[in-house]
């Protein structure tokens, strides 16, 4: 979580933009997710619908009242790609409290169905293996709910949400991959382009993600980081990347 917008010193009128920045984190929540100050129309309802299941999202709810935030200033969510374990919540959102769910257009039929090319596993260790299975059964990772309506973004995109989020596109890991540039938070949200933590082996480091579609193509794409001015850099797996955007081609290559 890009610290300078979060907690009770925030400006009602700010936007907040969260990111599961765990060190082992691996779940199924969406990697990008913007909440901002603004409410919808009716908040009332939204909540009376969410209350109804909301005991299927325990982190979303944790989260929102550790901020201080309601469910109505949820704008957007923004996937950085289409891979089930990075969906999570996002069709809960979308259909009981009605917020639109961002997918790069490469992606949107991978995150309405699942369908995806089979890539070879590679490298594993059976106790980080097991633990990432273990976590995906307690989030319900193994029964996604696929998103049925998506707002589809491209490369150069800049968002109408709070933050004007910026998407800049990295595909290889799949073709839709995308990172999420957002200046007011001083954060660049990669996704699977990078991982810091790979959840097969447990090495930590910065290291290219398992399940690539095109491996080749996803180191290449890291070079388009290298421009972007964002103090935190936050894998879809893994602590936060301590340097640069521009160091971190040369160190997944390094790996
Ligand atoms: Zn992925």
């Amino acid at each position: 979580m890009p610290g300078a917008t979060r907690g009770a010193t925030a400006p009602r009128s700010a936007p907040i933009w969260s990111s599961c920045a765990r060190p082992r984190g691996c779940g199924t929540r969406p990697r990008c997710t913007s909440i901002s100050a603004r409410r919808t129309s009716s908040p009332d309802a939204t909540r009376r619908r969410w209350r109804r299941s909301r005991s299927r999202s325990p982190d979303l709810r944790a989260e929102l009242e550790t901020i201080g935030r309601p469910l109505s200033d949820i704008r957007g969510v923004v996937l950085t790609h289409g891979d089930s374990d990075h969906i999570g919540f996002a069709e809960q959102l979308r259909r009981e409290a009605g917020v639109p769910v961002h997918v790069h257009t490469a992606d949107a039929h991978r995150v309405r169905t699942g369908e995806k090319p089979k890539t070879p596993m590679g490298p594993a260790r059976p106790g980080p293996m097991l633990g990432f299975l273990a976590y995906s059964l307690r989030k319900n990772g193994l029964r996604t709910r696929y998103v049925q309506e998506v707002v589809e973004v491209a490369d150069g995109d800049v968002l109408d949400l709070p933050g004007n989020p910026r998407i800049i596109g990295l595909p290889g890991h799949s073709p839709g991959s995308v990172a999420v540039h957002v200046p007011a938070a001083d954060a660049v949200f990669v996704g699977d382009a990078l991982t810091t933590r790979h959840v097969l082996t447990g090495r930590t480091g910065p290291q290219p993600a398992p399940f690539t579609d095109e491996p080749e193509q996803a180191l290449d794409s890291l070079d388009r980081l290298a421009g972007i001015s964002a103090s935190w850099v936050l894998p879809g797996h893994g602590a936060p990347w301590r340097g640069t955007p521009a160091d971190i081609a040369a160190a997944v290559r390094a790996a």
